[in-house]
């Protein structure tokens, strides 16, 4: 078979651009490994997908010269993600933080859309073909599938995704395929996911949700903070607070969390509380002190952290300097981060085909001509919150658009 414009991997970053080529009036085919495209936009933003941010910019973004993208990231910007999918009947809602999810609150409405489209504009979708290879001669790319099917394409667009929740699709393969093509790859990393720590600071609070503030340290130095729900597991961190700070692991060494479990309270405030709850529970042990406060197994297990030995030991005994530690381990818990849970629970691929050897206006490789890039393929990733799928259409509108030139 032979085609004008192959695009690899019918994930979102794919499909916007062979929709986008297609619309230009190239012959476009989608080469997609798994039996039906989109697998992974399916299960975003927890079945509901989180669609774009309104607020994303270059400063959300990491990766290495991550400046040379901006141009694309202004090109298409969140309202133009927003225009293109409203233009496909998906109705645009924004939430809370600039977070836009479609109104129907299914991800598959997204899903569909892109495949009515594609289906409409005469887009060519090969499932099952899992491109193993890819060559260059002359003019053309001769791709081949693991069971030696053939394509011939004039221009080709790598869109396969990163190498996190591979059993969706994205195996790293695109790595290799750009790799063999003369691309360096930077280093891979698991972003957006869940956090191991040292087991003694979770010990026994596994399945407590609570919300908090976390800010995050690095190389020694503060680098953010956040806030929102946090899950205690048996290896470390969860929940919402977690992801949302987890795309600091690719950036620093030595990483520590600070949790403050009492943000509604500065110091001062939740000094007073102490000594007033001293007060009215000095009938009871500490066992109950924090009784209605915070989670009774977590305040029992801070309580033993500042150095309350005894949960026996009556509130009424509570000393001024034991109450001020009983403030600072509530505002001020330190836990190490010691490692991510890894790829496969994973939302995002930190790393990728390097920056510097693609074109930042078209994303055209500067390596092998007629050869583009898009999505998390590249060394490209963003924070959690709609940040990574509008890379995914920006990059993706960008690649489609100029591989049809
Ligand atoms: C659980 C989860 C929830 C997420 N939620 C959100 C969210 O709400 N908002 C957000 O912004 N981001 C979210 N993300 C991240 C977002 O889904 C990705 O960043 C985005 O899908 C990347 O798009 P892509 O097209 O580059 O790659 P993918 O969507 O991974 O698509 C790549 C495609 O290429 C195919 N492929 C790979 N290799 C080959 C090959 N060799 N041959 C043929 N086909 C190949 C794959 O099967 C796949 O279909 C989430 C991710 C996960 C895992």
């Amino acid at each position: 078979m032979k085609t004008e414009i192959a695009v690899i991997g019918g994930g979102a970053s794919g499909m916007m651009a062979a929709i986008t080529a297609r619309k230009s009036g190239k012959e476009v085919v989608i080469l997609e490994r798994k039996d039906r495209i989109l697998k992974k936009v399916l299960i975003t933003g927890n079945g509901r997908c989180n669609i774009t941010n309104v607020n994303a910019d270059i400063s959300n973004y990491f990766g290495k010269n991550i400046s040379s993208v901006e141009n694309i990231l202004n090109s298409f910007n969140p309202q133009d993600t927003m225009d293109f999918f409203n233009g496909l009947g998906i109705m645009c809602n924004e939430e809370n933080r600039g977070k836009v999810y479609p109104l129907s609150g299914q991800a598959s409405s997204v899903v569909d859309a892109l495949r009515f489209e594609a289906e409409r504009l005469g887009v060519r979708i090969e499932t099952e073909f899992y491109v193993r290879k890819i060559e260059k001669e002359g003019f053309k790319f001769k791709i081949y599938s693991e069971e030696r099917k053939k394509i011939e394409a004039g221009r080709v667009i790598i869109a396969a995704g990163g190498q996190s929740y591979p059993e969706l699709g994205s195996n790293g393969s695109g790595f290799e395929l750009a790799k063999e093509l003369g691309h360096s790859v930077t280093k891979l990393s698991p972003s957006i996911v869940q956090l191991k720590s040292e087991k003694h600071q979770v010990k026994g609070l596994q399945g407590i949700k609570t919300d908090v503030a976390v800010t995050a340290y690095g190389d020694n130095k503060k680098i953010c903070t956040y806030d929102g729900e946090l899950l205690f597991t048996d290896y470390g961190i969860s929940g919402n607070v977690v992801f949302n700070i987890s795309f600091v692991m690719p950036l620093y060494k030595n990483v520590e969390f600070e949790i403050d479990f009492m943000e509604k309270f500065d110091y001062n405030e939740l000094y007073e509380i102490l000594k007033e709850r001293k007060k009215m529970m000095s009938h009871l042990t500490m066992e109950n002190y924090f009784n209605g406060m915070i989670n009774k197994k977590l305040g029992q297990f801070l309580s033993k952290v500042s150095g309350i030995e005894k949960l026996s030991k009556p509130v009424k005994d509570l000393n001024d300097s034991e109450i001020r530690k009983l403030c600072t381990v509530l505002k001020k818990y330190r836990i190490k981060i010691l490692d991510t849970t890894g790829f496969r629970n994973a939302q995002v691929t930190a790393g990728g085909v390097s920056l510097d050897e693609v074109n930042s206006e078209t994303l055209e490789s500067r390596i092998v001509k007629g050869l583009y890039f898009s999505g998390e393929v590249l060394d490209v990733y963003g924070e959690c919150g709609g940040f990574n799928l509008q890379w995914a259409w920006a990059s993706g509108y960008i690649a489609g658009k100029n591989v049809a030139k």
